[in-house]
């Protein structure tokens, strides 16, 4: 099973992005990283071979969407993927991406949902579902990695989304979250925050997916590798619609 590792930057304080992807690197698996912002972290992890894709937050007042996603496409001029925070966009979004040039976005949510394979939309652009938030466990009581990982009949790459902040935190409670939030930009506060002592947390979900992928159980591959590369091949996957599409000038 392919198994994507997906992290949303979301503002993270810098100690708590490069704590991440140091974790990821101790595994020596590749990564992607959604960026909300421009990150001394996230381009050394660009150079240590890790996917950095964009994480718009659409839906702001003072600034179009396509202002929001070409800001960080200038950050991030190499990026091939997209998802946007909070899973906002409206009818228009899809159209913007695949004007952009990436080539995929990873917005659908399909945590605790049947097997739920990538499609091609007919702009191109290749739509990956997500099926493991580690907010959405936490909030709604979802499946954890373990359930997913353990399924080792599933044929469609596994997309897992983690936040840094939740595996820098090992939150255990969107209660304990919330305490934390506040101190979120203060380190020495939001050190006091930290979990400690084993536990179910966050971080123990993601050192568990790694473990799996250390025993052989799993091939974690950055998204835009599992896509072209893991069993669902974009040439191979449904489209919603035939023929070429030309985005609108
Ligand atoms: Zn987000």
């Amino acid at each position: 099973m392919a198994v994507a590792l997906t992290f949303d930057a979301d503002w993270a304080p810098e100690p708590v992005l490069e704590y991440t992807v140091r974790l990821v690197e101790s595994y020596g698996i590749p990564a992607t990283f959604y960026a909300t912002n421009d990150s001394p972290a996230l381009h050394w992890a660009a150079k240590q071979g890790h996917e950095v894709g964009l994480h718009p937050f659409f839906g702001q007042p003072d600034a179009s969407d396509r202002d929001t996603l070409h800001h960080l496409l200038d950050l991030y001029p190499d990026a091939a993927g997209v998802r946007n925070h909070r899973y906002r966009m409206d009818s228009t979004s899809i159209y913007l991406f695949a004007k952009a040039g990436l080539s995929y976005d990873c917005n659908i949510m399909a945590h605790d949902s049947p097997e739920v394979p990538p499609y091609v939309h007919h702009t191109g652009l290749v739509r990956f579902p997500i099926h493991f938030g580690d907010g959405a466990s936490l909030q709604y009581g979802l499946r954890t990695p373990y359930d997913l990982l353990a399924d080792a009949d599933r044929q469609d790459p596994v997309v897992l989304l983690f936040h840094p902040i939740h595996i820098y935190l090992n939150t255990q409670s969107m209660a304990h979250y919330a305490c934390a939030k506040k101190d979120q930009h203060d380190m020495a506060a939001l050190n006091r925050h930290v979990a400690s002592g084993k536990g179910p947390g966050v971080r123990e979900w993601f050192h568990e997916a790694c473990a799996a992928a250390q025993r052989g159980a799993v091939v974690m591959r950055d998204a835009a590798d599992a896509i072209t590369n893991g069993q669902s091949k974009a040439e191979a996957l449904p489209s919603d619609e035939a023929g070429a599409y030309t985005a609108p000038q």
